[in-house]
């Protein structure tokens, strides 16, 4: 590996301002360790070489013009495939979209080319972002770089992958119940949700509407930090998203790094630990939980007794909104369309193309919502599941009138092998357990790394209140500076 792909975002930025390296030969060198390690990864479903090298020799001439420069001009980013790229694939990981292209960008990813950084390609990611592994991807599973055999998480789990393998400093992923947090965890690297509405939700292949948001992920809180700041802000197009500034994430990056938490209160979530957990996650948290004591963070322990019932609220909610969704995918407007011999009528074709086009979890999503949504079943799930969520987020508002940021795990467990849970559906689903009362909730959360567990990464949960993500920052960074930065992934060529 050679050191351009080992630097953070933050130090490539300032090596392409300074004219130190070019943007081209930063872009390529994370070209040739895409060529020399995804084989073994597949953290990508498409590398876009061509665009990736015309986006940093663009970065390169603005330099020798003397022009201004964003923040992060020139430094490579993957993103997933559930974000629409003008002209480049944009399956979101399904068989449905195949040879789809897109003929509009996304406003993140407007946002990301308007600010000068280079994206590489497309990520891997379970089919149209339901899963926690990328097994559920129609195009094979990604691989978590720290040990092959293992997942990277999901359902984000191509982009973190990217970045843990340092194929790319940075990369976008979705979150809508933990598919940014859970992958960071598992594969030893930083993932932040932002507030609901934070960030544009136009031009993202919609999953649960109410629940879906982009998020960054870098190898440091400040570099996730920086990617924060490009793709959040109002957007018109967006009819959720927030009128109002942007979390000064950056700054409150910043000043984490300092290292001084005193007089931040910091809550810990007694119902997100204890039976089920793995212990090696648990061991991890408490000795987190002393880290940032250590900072001078008063630590205290919050009940929020709802967030019991987040898994069950969710896996109705999310299905629900996914049933109408997901409606869309007809074999008429997308990609993929079966069936069509002048002999079968329009709803066989519709049929015949749902049914070669979806997988097996898409399918079980789809009959899930549709059942808890239709008529005389409404109120006793869907309904019910709504109510469950106000009572989330009235956990949360009481817990944030004592304490600044509460605290968990982010998964129960270490990545768990490729083919372990893949026929259990509750064994997939409990990786959210811990991620899914700040989706509920709209709230913001950050997953940094903790330490290691039996040589696997484990992460911590940081959860701020609504529009307050620079807590999350703030605390991520301080606790990253306290804290033995994570070493060697095990995947053959990298060392750091
Ligand atoms: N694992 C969760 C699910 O399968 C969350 C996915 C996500 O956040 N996109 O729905």
């Amino acid at each position: 590996m050679t050191d351009l792909t080992r630097r953070t975002a933050a130090e490539t930025a300032a090596a392409v301002a300074s004219g130190e390296v070019s943007a081209v030969e930063v872009a390529q060198a994370h070209l040739d360790r895409i060529a020399e390690v995804d084989g073994q990864v597949h953290a990508f479903l498409h590398v876009d070489t061509d665009g990736a090298l015309a986006a940093a020799k663009a970065v390169d001439e603005k330099i020798a013009a003397g022009e201004e420069l964003s923040p992060l001009a020139g430094v490579p980013l993957a993103m997933k495939d559930v974000v629409v790229t003008k002209g480049l694939p944009t399956t979101a990981g399904s068989k449905i979209h195949e040879g789809w292209r897109p003929p509009y960008d996304a406003t993140i990813t407007r946002r990301i080319k308007d600010a000068g950084i280079v994206m590489l390609g497309k990520t891997n990611m379970d089919e149209f972002a339901m899963g926690s592994s990328t097994e559920n991807s129609a195009y094979g599973p990604s691989h978590n770089p720290w040990d092959l055999g293992r997942i990277p998480g999901g359902s984000s789990g191509g982009s973190s992958a990217a970045v843990a393998a340092f194929e790319a400093p940075l990369s976008i992923g979705t979150d809508t119940g933990g598919s940014v947090r859970q992958p960071a965890a598992v594969t030893g690297i930083v993932g932040h949700k932002p507030t609901y509405g934070a960030v544009s939700r136009n031009g993202l292949i919609a999953f649960s509407s109410s629940l879906d948001q982009a998020g960054p992920f870098g190898r440091t809180v400040l570099d996730a930090a920086l990617l924060h700041e490009v793709i959040a802000g109002h957007d018109p197009a967006d009819s959720t998203s927030i009128r109002g500034p942007v979390a000064p994430v950056v700054a409150a990056a910043r000043e984490g790094a300092r290292g001084d938490l005193t007089g931040v209160r910091i809550g810990v979530v007694r119902e997100l630990g204890g039976e089920g957990y793995q212990p090696g996650v648990l061991a991890s948290f408490e000795a987190a939980v002393e880290t940032l004591r250590g900072l001078g963070a008063d630590i205290r322990e919050v009940s929020c007794p709802h967030f019991g019932y987040a898994l069950a609220a969710y896996y109705l909610i999310a299905p629900s909104e996914a049933s109408s969704n997901l409606a869309r995918f007809d074999g008429v407007r997308y990609g993929l369309r079966v069936g069509d011999d002048g002999v079968n009528s329009l709803e066989d074709v519709m049929s015949l193309t749902r049914e070669a086009g979806f997988g097996a979890e898409v399918k079980r999503r789809i009959m899930i919502g549709t059942y808890a949504l239709s008529s005389g079943y409404y109120e006793a799930y869907y309904g019910q599941a709504q109510k469950v969520r106000t009572l989330i987020s009235r956990d949360f508002a009481a817990a944030f009138e004592q304490v600044d940021v509460l605290v968990s795990p982010s998964s129960p467990f270490v990545a768990f092998g490729i083919g372990e849970r893949i026929d259990d559906p509750m064994a997939m689903y409990i990786n959210d357990l811990c991620t899914l009362p700040a989706s509920l909730a709209g709230t913001p959360a950050i997953s940094v790394p903790s330490g290691l567990s039996e040589g696997l990464p484990v992460g911590l949960q940081i959860m701020a209140p609504a529009l307050a993500d620079e807590r999350c920052y703030r605390v991520g960074a301080a606790f990253e500076a306290a804290v033995e930065p994570l070493v060697v992934p095990r995947l053959v060529g990298v060392t750091r």
